[in-house]
């Protein structure tokens, strides 16, 4: 398609929008399973319709222009610091995706080992972590190990044990995968991490606003979060089970024991508590 020389009018606009979402699923089906979040509860949806409108003109670039921006990240990541079990040292970034949480994890746990070691980063994962992992691997110049699964769909803690080395920048967890839902041994692995000081992530996107609620609900939920000592970092996603529109993600970074923080290549928008 070419750039238009003629102005298209307003409703010749909305009704090509129209003949364009025909063909697409239906995200309020009920019939989807994936690629969709959604709440039966449509006044918490009209609420995140009102709030979308009400910023949607706005940008995280600059808390002196929009200081609104820079007070909810910090009392988001406080909010989900406190869901997940971190204490008053753990910072966060507020993200516009899962895959920019797990990307700016990963550049703070290369930065660190880069203080101490030289040689190929590597970052040691199961075979069900998420493809995000692999696209900051090749962002940010490491190489991924991969680990195998035993039949349950997660990592087989013996292949975790044999493939972190001197070059491990950081040992992955899924709380849940997405493909296939299962949790890894998250306490098992943070043990293991903290044996071997290597930097710990548990990639909560999915599980971070759903497991503390089915631990409420009396379901036996292992701990997976920052009451784990060896856990260094986790990505939580508001747009998936915190129900936000489909826009902004939150990411929590922890324990900074080590002397660490997350960086964010936005500093205006890094948090400091
Ligand atoms: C959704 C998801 C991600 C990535 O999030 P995006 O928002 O799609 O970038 C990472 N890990 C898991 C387990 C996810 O479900």
């Amino acid at each position: 398609m070419e750039f238009k020389e003629s102005r298209t009018s307003k409703e010749e606009v909305l009704r090509r929008a129209e003949e364009y979402v025909s063909r697409d699923m239906d995200p309020l089906s009920g019939r989807m399973w994936g690629h969709v979040y959604v709440l039966g509860a449509p006044d918490v949806i009209e609420l995140g319709k009102a709030l979308y409108l009400k910023f949607m003109d706005k940008t995280m670039l600059d808390f002196t222009v929009y200081p609104s921006v820079l007070r909810m990240e910090n009392e988001l990541v406080g909010m989900v610091s406190s869901l997940l079990h971190g204490d008053d040292e753990v910072v966060g970034n507020f993200t516009y995706g899962g895959t920019e949480s797990i990307i700016l994890a990963m550049k703070a746990a290369r930065e660190r080992f880069e203080r101490s070691s030289s040689g190929t980063p590597e970052i040691v994962l199961p075979a069900t972590a998420h493809p995000a992992f692999r696209k900051a691997a090749e962002y940010l110049g490491m190489r991924v190990v991969t680990v195998k699964v035993d039949g349950q769909f997660r990592a087989d803690l013996e292949d975790v044990k044999g493939k972190l080395g001197g070059n491990t920048v950081a040992l992955i967890a899924s709380a849940p995968n997405y493909p296939f839902g299962t949790v890894d041994d998250v306490q098992a692995m943070a043990e293991l991490a903290l044996d071997r000081g290597v930097w710990f992530h548990v990639d909560a996107c999915v599980g971070g606003f759903l497991l503390p609620f089915l631990r409420e609900l009396g379901e036996d939920v292992p701990p997976f979060d920052f009451s784990l000592e060896g856990v260094s970092s986790v990505s939580a996603d508001l747009h998936k089970y915190g129900y936000a529109p489909a826009a902004p993600l939150s990411s929590s970074s922890g324990t900074p024991s080590s002397g660490r923080a997350l960086s964010s290549p936005r500093p205006s928008g890094r948090v400091t508590r």
